[in-house]
């Protein structure tokens, strides 16, 4: 028998799990641990500009960045900036091993760093020949058409989106909820909620009352963790007391991106008291957040997610985002895997392909690629851990990559069918029975492919003014119905 087995595609080994050392970059270089530790600091000490990164970074990196930056700001952006520390700190994180790097090594490992890639974009990441394709809208997946009070997207049966609020301790480059979350960049002027948010709040807690059907409520925004503690209590105490709902889900980017805020006293006892109320009443209540590399999951973020489930949260899950020069390997979705599974206690859930937001071409996959990353990292974690990559579909909702119905590689066409009606086709006796199409970005398809779009997706590469009058009609539809029924 042979001594020299054939090595895994994938090998695994346990990698401890480290915080990297935020004394590295000069503004920082005298910031104790406790001070790390503390959620005001890192609140105070977010990065929101390029004056800000310069103050934080200084001279380590060149001007080359800082001037892509700035273009990018200027004319891609589609969100704002916004750095808690704690990101900010994993971005190149052993760059300073060996006596350090010069500016030239530190700006290289910055360029190529993954979680710097969708955190802090720059304008020669993006596509050029593409930088969005011809029918990506700023509300791609349609949430506010299916609004039923304001923030409130009912799309599936059994379960209701309910974004309390627009805002984030952190801004991701990719957010899908561009069109809402976070303030307005150069290139995109933010849609905003009309009501006040006691009135938004109460909106919500009627629609449930009045809709015993959902039985799930997923909490989001923007992200819980920039809503007041006794707001958000308040609000999930609520939830709690309508009969139908028995499992809620809180979503938040921050357990990763600001860790600090979910170890506060405060917060950690007000959990307990939801959890004591929804065990009362055999309801679940879950934390769900977004990590999308390994390097982000730290001993800090292993910290608050055991302070969550030791206060009662029946689960700590992941859904991430695949993104090109992120994660688009089997190895990088296995290592973050890992990294949650067994350094922080988080479940891999979900991949998302990436929805089809403006300027987000150079982070999307084919559905092709998709497929093969799904069968790459299967049977190597556990059954339950295995996550499912996933395609959000226009109208119809996620759908596991391999449920596709029909795929055309060519022109990067597939096609979708679903099994129930959204809240707005409660009328349409076809909407069960059509077929609906989700696009794979066109850089990936073969000649053929490209040159059909060349000659029938008008676009000049830009948000198309179609897709805007679009979006902004169904939003003034979607108002006017509100208006109507309140
Ligand atoms: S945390 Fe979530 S909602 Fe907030 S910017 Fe990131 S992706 Fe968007």
């Amino acid at each position: 028998m042979s001594t020299h087995a054939l090595p895994q595609p994938y090998e695994y080994r346990y990698r401890p799990i480290v915080e990297p050392d935020w004394t590295r970059f000069p503004a920082w270089a005298a910031v104790t641990a406790a001070e790390w530790e503390d959620a005001q600091w890192q609140r105070a000490h977010c990065v929101k500009n390029v004056k800000q990164l310069r103050a934080v970074v200084g001279d380590l990196l060149e001007e080359r960045f800082y001037a892509d930056l700035e273009r990018d700001q200027a004319e891609r952006a589609t969100m704002a900036m916004l750095l808690p520390p704690q990101m900010l700190n994993t971005m190149a994180p052993t760059s300073h091993e060996a006596g350090g790097p010069t500016p030239a090594q530190f700006t290289d490992a910055f360029y190529s760093d993954p979680v710097r890639r969708y955190m802090l974009p720059v304008f020669s990441d993006r596509r050029h020949d593409w930088p969005s394709h011809p029918y990506a809208t700023r509300d791609s997946l349609h949430e506010h058409d299916m609004w039923q009070s304001e923030g409130l997207t009912h799309r599936y049966p059994t379960k209701v989106l309910a974004e309390v609020l627009s805002t984030c301790p952190q801004y991701c480059g990719h957010c899908t909820r561009m069109d809402l979350v976070g303030t307005s960049t150069a290139t995109i002027e933010k849609m905003k909620f009309g009501l006040k948010p006691a009135d938004r709040l109460d909106g919500m807690i009627a629609y449930l009352q009045r809709t015993p059907q959902v039985r799930d409520v997923v909490i989001s925004g923007g992200d819980v963790a920039n809503m007041p503690w006794k707001n958000v209590e308040g609000f999930v105490g609520r939830v709690l007391d309508v009969e139908n709902i028995r499992d809620i889900r809180l979503a938040t980017k921050a357990l990763m991106g600001l860790p600090q805020h979910w170890l506060q006293p405060d917060v950690v006892e007000g959990v307990q008291r939801l959890t004591d109320k929804a065990t009362s009443r055999g309801v679940q209540i879950a934390i769900h957040t977004h990590v999308n590399h390994a390097n982000s999951v730290t001993p800090l973020v292993a910290r608050a997610t055991r302070a969550m489930l030791d206060a009662g949260v029946r689960d700590v899950r992941n859904q991430g985002v695949l993104m090109g020069g992120v994660n688009d390997s089997v190895d990088q979705l296995l290592d973050l895997c890992f990294a949650l599974l067994d350094g922080a206690s988080i479940m891999p859930y979900y991949f998302y392909m990436m929805d089809m937001i403006p300027f987000a071409e150079h982070w999307r996959v084919s559905l092709g690629q998709a497929q093969q990353l799904q069968h790459g990292i299967m049977g190597y974690l556990p059954g339950f851990a295995t996550p499912r990559v996933t395609c959000d579909v226009p109208f119809v909702g996620k759908r596991w990559v391999d449920q596709v119905d029909e795929y055309d590689d060519v022109l990067g066409m597939s096609y979708w069918s679903k099994n129930y009606r959204t809240s707005v086709e409660r009328d349409d006796p076809a909407a069960v029975d059509r077929k609906y199409v989700y696009y794979d970005p066109i850089h990936t398809l073969p000649a053929e492919g490209q040159a059909w779009w060349r000659e029938h997706g008008h676009t000049e590469g830009l948000i198309t003014d179609e897709a805007m009058a679009a979006a902004a009609s169904s939003r003034a539809a979607a108002a006017a119905e509100l208006a109507s029924t309140s």
